[in-house]
C-alpha cells in the first residue's frame, strides 16, 4: 500500500435507498487504486433513514467518516464541509446516487498520479435526465461562459478529483454563495477532463429542486461575473448617444420642414432615461468592486515553489 491517501467526499440528502448500493461500489473502486483512503459522508440534514444507514456502515468500516448537519444547508456546503475535514492527498467529490460511476475513480487517480492537479468529469451523455434539465443546463452554461472571465468547462458537474494543493486553496475561499465548479475554474491549475456517460439515478428522486437549481445558477453568475451590474452603463450610453442623434435630426427638421413639439419631448425623455441607466451602471461598477473585495478570496495562488 502506498503512503498516499484518497478522500472520497459524498454529500447525502435523503439517500437511504442508494447508500446500501453505493457504499460497496465506492469501496471497491477505492481499493483498486492501491492507495490508502477514507470515505467522508456528509449528511445534509436528512430526516429519513440516511443516518441509520451511515451509522451501520461506519460501525463496520473505520475508514468511513460521517458528518451530519443540523439542517439542510445544500449540496455545495455539504461538499465544502467534507473538504474541510478531508485529510487525503487527493480529494474526490462524488454524488451518492451513482449518477457519477465510482468505477471511474481509479482512472481519475491515475491521471492525478501523472501530474494533473484537477481531473474533472466531463459528461459526454446524460442518461435518464429530463429534456428540461438537459436543455436548461446547456443554455445556462453557454450564458455563464459568455459572462465569466474564467471559462468554466461545458458539461461538467462537481464530480472531480482535486489534489491537496487545490484543496488547500478551497479551504481559503470562505464565500457563502458557493459555486464549486466555478471556483475550481477560477483557480486555474492543470485541469484534465475525463469523459464519461452520466448514469441514471440508482434509486430515489432528484434532491435538486427547481428552487435549489435556480439558486445554484444565480450563485454561478453573481459569484463569477459583475457584468450584469455594469450592463446599464453600456445600454445607457447607447440610449444617450441615440437621443443626441435624435435631437440633431429634429433640429434639422425644425429648420427645414418644421418639427412637432412632441419630437423634442421624446428626445428629451430618451436622453434622461439614458442618463439614469448610465448612472445606474456607474453605481453597479462600484458595487461590483465592493462585492469583489468582500469575497476576501486569496489575491493569487502559488502553484509551485522551488527552493523556497
Ligand atoms: N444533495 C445534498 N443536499 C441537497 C441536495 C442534494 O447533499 O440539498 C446531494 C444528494 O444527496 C446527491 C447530490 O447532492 O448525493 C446530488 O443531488 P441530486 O442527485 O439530487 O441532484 P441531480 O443529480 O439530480 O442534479
Ligand atoms: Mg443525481
Amino acid at each position: 500500500m502506498s503512503e498516499k491517501k484518497i478522500s472520497l467526499i459524498v454529500p447525502v440528502y435523503y439517500e437511504e435507498e442508494v447508500l446500501p448500493i453505493a457504499y460497496p461500489r465506492m469501496k471497491a473502486a477505492l481499493e483498486q487504486t492501491g492507495h490508502d483512503y477514507e470515505i467522508l459522508f456528509v449528511n445534509d440534514g436528512s430526516r429519513d433513514g440516511t443516518m441509520r444507514e451511515l451509522r451501520k456502515i461506519a460501525a463496520e468500516d473505520q475508514r468511513v467518516k460521517v458528518l451530519s448537519f443540523s439542517r439542510n444547508f445544500g449540496h455545495q456546503l455539504a461538499v465544502t464541509a467534507g473538504m474541510d475535514e478531508a485529510t487525503g492527498d487527493a480529494l474526490i467529490i462524488i454524488d451518492a446516487d451513482l449518477q457519477d460511476p465510482p468505477e471511474l475513480i481509479p482512472d481519475m487517480v491515475k491521471l492525478w498520479e501523472q501530474g494533473a492537479d484537477i481531473v474533472y468529469g466531463k459528461r459526454k451523455k446524460r442518461e435518464g435526465e429530463t429534456f428540461f434539465k438537459k436543455f436548461t443546463a446547456a443554455c445556462y452554461y453557454r450564458l455563464l461562459t459568455s459572462m465569466s472571465a474564467y471559462p468554466i468547462p461545458l458539461d461538467t458537474g462537481d464530480f472531480r478529483l482535486i489534489g491537496r494543493n487545490v484543496a488547500d486553496v478551497f479551504l481559503k475561499m470562505r464565500e457563502h454563495g458557493r459555486f464549486l465548479r466555478g471556483m475550481s475554474a477560477w483557480m486555474g491549475f492543470d485541469a484534465v477532463p475525463l469523459e464519461y456517460v452520466r448514469q441514471e439515478r440508482a434509486a430515489g428522486k432528484t434532491k435538486y429542486t427547481l428552487k435549489k437549481m435556480l439558486k445554484l445558477a444565480l450563485d454561478g453568475i453573481t459569484g463569477f461575473s459583475t457584468k450584469p451590474l455594469t450592463m446599464p452603463l453600456y445600454l445607457g450610453g447607447a440610449v444617450m448617444g441615440l437621443s443626441l442623434l435624435g435631437f440633431l435630426a429634429v433640429l434639422i427638421c425644425a429648420l427645414t420642414v418644421g418639427a412637432a413639439a412632441w419630437l423634442w419631448a421624446l428626445c428629451g425623455v430618451c436622453l434622461l432615461l439614458g442618463a439614469v441607466l448610465f448612472f445606474l451602471g456607474v453605481q453597479g461598477a462600484y458595487i461590483g468592486r465592493i462585492f469583489e473585495e468582500s469575497k476576501a478570496r486569496p489575491l493569487y495562488i502559488v502553484a509551485e515553489k522551488i527552493n523556497l
